[in-house]
């Protein structure tokens, strides 16, 4: 990597998942700016990751893949909200990608020249994010350049949105990533993983919307999850807030449905059309302004 010189390196501590984590720590807080990036700096880092994908700046490129699986809600909502969500998703991405660069000793500092920032951590997988985490904190790792990076911690006020709700959910270990899918660029932060499974947990007002919308959209993430993080199975919960009750799904990941969705809106991304939906989703939908279908 042009440019990105490696200073003398402070050996790894050979034992202690605690001892490393901490040691991975400091080696990131070492390599940060001392200020935060300022959202125009992320909007010109955007402009110009689309230009070295050679993708044109008014594509959507960064998507979050909880707003993809809302589309079981609405498919212009989706890609609305995906549109209007695209540089917190970028900064995201970012994030995550130079936080396990730092993490694995990559890279001693972040570049401040975009080409070389833009390369940081290309080619690191999945693959490597599990067998980093298994020994280290990554979670904190992502959350600490995040804060510098990014215009605010984009991803997980959609998942953990929930905050009351949350209390109720089972707990499991978190992974966030990013995967490419076609010219789209998916992170996912499952609200729970583990060798086996993806957990995705969910509240609802009652059990009609349970069955028409909560079930549908957390099924499908669940999906997506499985897909993309490569796990088989899922457990999916929703809360239903009208009777207190906490209903359980589980089974095989649809890969079918995670594609045929992200293909609905992929064609809608490239300019179709979907179908209204019901009426009353218009009614206090925060994207009514932009939308050009919504009931009047
Ligand atoms: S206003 Fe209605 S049709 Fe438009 S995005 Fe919102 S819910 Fe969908």
């Amino acid at each position: 990597m042009s440019g990105v010189h490696k200073a003398l390196r402070q050996p790894t501590p050979k034992s202690g998942a605690a001892k490393r984590g901490r040691w991975a720590q400091t080696m990131i807080s070492k390599g940060l700016p001392s200020k935060p990036l300022t959202k125009q700096s992320l909007t010109k880092l955007l402009r110009a990751e689309k230009k070295r994908r050679g993708i044109p700046q008014s594509q959507l490129v960064f998507v979050g893949i909880h707003n993809i699986a809302q589309w079981w809600w609405c498919g212009m909502y989706s890609v609305l909200k995906s549109q209007r969500n695209e540089l917190e998703f970028f900064a995201t991405y970012l994030a995550d990608r130079v936080s396990l660069a730092l993490s694995l000793d990559q890279v001693d500092t972040i570049p401040t020249a975009a080409f070389e920032l833009l390369e940081v951590g290309a080619g690191l997988t999945l693959a490597d994010l599990e067998l980093h985490t298994k020994s280290s904190t990554q979670a904190q790792s992502q959350d600490i350049v995040a804060d510098l990076i990014s215009i605010s911690p984009a991803i997980d006020k959609y998942e953990n949105g929930l905050a009351v709700e949350m209390a109720q959910a089972e707990r499991y270990p978190k992974l966030r990533w990013s995967f490419q899918w076609n010219d789209f660029v998916l992170i996912g932060i499952p609200d729970g993983i583990t060798k086996k499974i993806v957990y995705e947990f969910k509240a609802s007002s009652n059990e009609h919307f349970f069955r028409t919308a909560a079930r549908p959209i957390a099924n499908t993430q669940a999906d997506l999850y499985g897909l993309f993080f490569g796990r088989n199975e899922k457990r999916v919960q929703v809360y239903i807030r009208e009777t207190g009750e906490v209903i359980t799904l589980e089974g095989p990941i649809d890969k079918d449905r995670a594609i045929s969705t992200l293909r609905k809106f992929a064609s809608v991304v490239a300019g179709s059309l979907p179908m209204a939906p019901k009426p009353f989703k218009c009614v206090s939908c925060e994207e009514r302004d932009a939308c050009t279908i919504r009931a009047r």
